[in-house]
């Protein structure tokens, strides 16, 4: 699901390029068109300051913290603006900048542990671990900062520096945020980037950089991959999801109904670990669709500076088209729209936050991920066919099963094919668990020491117990 790029326009200061705030549709500001051709000497730049960040991990511990704090008391300035580019209500910006707080202590704190390896012989084996040197993050819109934080905290506490590029639809709070961090880190240990392609696919094919750390879609995805192949660079890949959520038959229904709704609604349907698609017993399908249904209905979406508003409009022209086409192409396969259905009249990129029944379970809208506030509910008849309805897909983020029994529920969970599985949640994540999609949904592991690890290569000395 690659996205289309803003325009440029040519400014007083060089090329630069618009960007619009999704609420009016309208341009507000510009950020840099970074050309390629500067890459050389900007990963010139990270190759000579990581001789210092990697030789010390107590001041690299220092300078995290320092970092977190930093972030914390720029909240008031990073938020709205986050907001004004991405679209979300001011609250969830808040939570983006705490997440990314909370993540740079965490990674702090977390140093690679030498280990000893034994096997009997005389010799004594240390397993040690080292960083990789300059690397790069390349991250979509959905949630700007909060991912950059995913790349940029485990990276910088394994010891490499970082050059990492936001999407052109989001530049504007990445680069306030990489000023402010500048007071915590020293010069040249992470560096942010903007412009419009080819410079992505630049940073992921340049010589200089030892791992690409890529979230977005699957076909940039695959060729960020194609792009890292030239110099052989390790390579993690976040990619989109089209997670399932089951029903089983003693689910209290208006119990969960909330947290499943904004399990799918949350940022306007624009995460990567929403819910997708609903599978329902056929005996409760329609109280199902009700209450999701009325909670559509009544959410508030508006503008995200509007203090009232629960949702916010979906985040660029490129996406609301999607969202369109997708639901416009369900209706036209025989779904019935409960609730909204449609764009909201007047200006910005709102979209009435929709259920879909009766969705044939082929139709694009099931099959693909819609990426936006629409949400398909199919019945099912026996528990076999909802499961293999979930697995039946090339995407392998995440998945959820809700219901009384929650040892039964788990049972089930244990049999979705995905990177995590949740009862009576969906996407709850701490920092400190694996996050690995499989299938087409990624490459590699974030998360806790596995992200850390991720972020660093092993090297092992190895020598005799006596002379
Ligand atoms: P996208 O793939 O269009 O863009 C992602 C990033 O890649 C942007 O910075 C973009 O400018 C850049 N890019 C575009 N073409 C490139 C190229 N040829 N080489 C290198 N970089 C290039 O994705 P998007 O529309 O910004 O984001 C939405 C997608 O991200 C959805 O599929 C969503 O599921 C996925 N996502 C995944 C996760 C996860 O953790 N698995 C999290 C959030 C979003």
């Amino acid at each position: 699901m690659p996205t289309q790029q803003p325009r440029r326009t040519p400014g007083p200061l060089g090329e630069r390029f618009a960007v619009l705030d999704p609420a009016t549709g309208t341009a507000f500001d510009e950020a840099p068109d970074q050309r390629p051709e500067e890459l050389d000497a900007i990963v010139g730049r990270a190759h000579d300051a990581w001789r210092g960040w990697r030789a010390d991990p107590v001041a690299r511990t220092t300078a995290l913290f320092a970092a977190a704090d930093a972030v914390e008391a720029a909240g008031a300035d990073l938020a709205p603006l986050l907001t004004r580019e991405q679209g979300k209500p001011l609250a969830e910006s808040y939570a983006e900048i705490a997440r990314t707080a909370a993540r740079l202590r965490y990674f702090a704190e977390l140093g690679p542990v030498p280990e000893p390896i034994t096997d009997g012989r005389p010799v004594r084996t240390e397993l040690r671990w080292r960083p990789l040197g300059p690397v790069a993050a390349i991250v979509p819109w959905n949630l700007p900062l909060q991912l950059a934080s995913a790349k940029f905290a485990p990276a910088l506490a394994a010891g490499n520096t970082m050059v990492l590029k936001p999407s052109p639809f989001t530049p504007l709070a990445t680069r306030l945020l990489g000023a402010v961090l500048s007071a915590a880190l020293p010069q040249d240990v992470l560096t942010i980037v903007t412009g419009r392609e080819p410079l992505g696919a630049r940073l992921a094919s340049h010589p200089g950089i030892r791992h690409v750390t890529f979230t977005g879609s699957i076909p940039t995805g695959r060729a960020v991959a194609e792009g890292a192949a030239a110099s052989l660079a390790r390579v993690t890949l976040e990619l989109g999801g089209n997670d399932a959520a089951i029903l089983l038959e003693d689910v209290a229904v208006e119990r969960i109904a909330d947290r499943l709704f904004w399990a799918a609604f949350r940022n306007c349907g624009q995460v990567c670990m929403a819910v997708k698609r609903v599978y329902a017993p056929a005996r409760l399908y329609s109280q199902v669709v009700e209450a999701l249904a009325e909670r559509a209905k009544t959410v508030v979406v508006g503008p995200g500076l509007d203090p009232g508003s629960q949702l916010g409009p979906v985040g660029n022209a490129p996406q609301l088209e999607r969202v369109e086409r997708c639901t416009a192409q369900a209706l036209a396969d025989g779904a019935r729209a409960v609730a909204g259905g449609h764009r909201l009249e007047g200006p910005g990129y709102f979209f009435a936050p929709t259920i879909l029944a009766d969705v044939p379970p082929g139709s694009p809208v099931v099959t693909e991920e819609q990426f936006g506030p629409v949400l398909p509910v199919l019945p099912y008849g026996r528990l076999d066919e909802a499961v293999e309805a979930a697995n039946d897909t090339g995407f392998g983020l995440g998945g959820s099963v809700w219901g009384t029994d929650l040892d039964r529920a788990e049972a089930v969970a244990g049999r979705l094919e995905c990177g995590t599985a949740w009862v009576n949640h969906h996407a709850e994540l701490s920092l400190a668990q694996p996050f690995a999609g499989i299938k087409d949904s990624g490459v590699g592991v974030a998360g806790g020491p596995w992200g850390l690890y991720g972020n660093l290569r092993p090297f092992v000395v190895h020598r005799p117990e006596e002379a």
